[in-house]
């Protein structure tokens, strides 16, 4: 059997071909995991950085899918995109060209939603700060994302980019988007699942991250987006440490968000 997981590890890579078309979902290979919710599994896929793919009981649903479409060439195609901000590594007008077919509903910010190519645009829905909307079943709550840090503001002004709670019959997953441990999760409650992410300059460091969790306390939260400029990635064995130094119950998940190793 080893070959077999050597073979869905490949697959992940973008490589082997023939391996992919014997094995359609490789949900090993970059260590998948499934959440049990009141409204079946949740399986996420870690695909790289800030971009992942959930498999729900309402549908396939992807954030921030950017890279290669053969990124996602061996998993479900998308129900659902949810796109938080315009930056590069959130926001590819090519790769979501690529995902996009007849049946997948688009969800991005107001200023995102400006920048669509045309075809995309027609039937995408924009969803503001403060929103909320239903797909599906799934409630869909935008909850705000920015910099407070001095000198960091101009990343991710306050008001123009989103997080997503979605909710599924009560098992609520938060996607952070790229944010600094601001009020508006601070207060969250009841997340059993968060991605949060933490690089400098541009987010948060493990510490802000780490002190967030410790008040909002999710179930289960995976650090992702931790890879950063000159100096600025952040540890996520190191946030993990101080989130089991800190009074809550939150279960730390490492992912494979840098399958291509320290440049992925
Ligand atoms: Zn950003
Ligand atoms: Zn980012």
């Amino acid at each position: 059997m080893i070959t077999r997981r050597h073979f869905l590890g490949t697959a992940a890579a973008g490589a082997g071909a023939a391996a992919i078309t014997v094995l359609p979902y490789p949900t090993l290979a970059q260590g998948a995991d499934t959440f049990e919710t009141p409204a079946g599994p949740i399986i996420v896929h870690p695909v790289s950085h800030a971009s992942f793919v959930m498999e729900t009981p309402a549908g396939t649903i992807y954030a921030d899918p950017v890279g290669e479409p053969s990124q996602y060439e061996d998993l479900p195609p998308a129900d659902l995109i949810l796109v938080t901000h315009e930056h590069g590594d959130h926001y590819n007008a090519e790769t979501l060209t690529a995902l996009v077919d007849e049946g997948t509903a688009l969800m991005t910010n107001p200023a995102v939603h400006e920048m669509l190519p045309d075809t995309l645009k027609a039937n995408a829905g924009t969803l503001a700060n403060g929103d909320s909307t239903e797909w599906k079943g799934v409630t869909i709550d935008a909850i705000p994302a920015y910099n407070t840090t001095e000198g960091r503001t101009d990343f991710h002004p306050e008001g123009r980019d989103n997080g997503y709670v979605l909710s599924f019959d009560g098992f609520r997953v938060y996607i952070s988007g790229d944010t600094e441990d601001i009020p508006e999760m601070r207060s969250l409650e009841n997340i059993d699942l968060a991605f949060l992410c933490m690089n400098l300059p541009f987010t948060m460091d493990v510490e802000q991250a780490a002190s967030a969790v410790a008040e909002f306390q999710p179930a289960h939260v995976y650090p992702y987006h931790y890879r950063g400029r000159d100096g600025g990635t952040q540890d996520p064995e190191e946030f993990a440490q101080l989130v089991s130094e800190s009074e809550t119950e939150t279960e730390v998940k490492m992912g494979g968000w840098y399958p291509g190793g320290l440049d992925g």
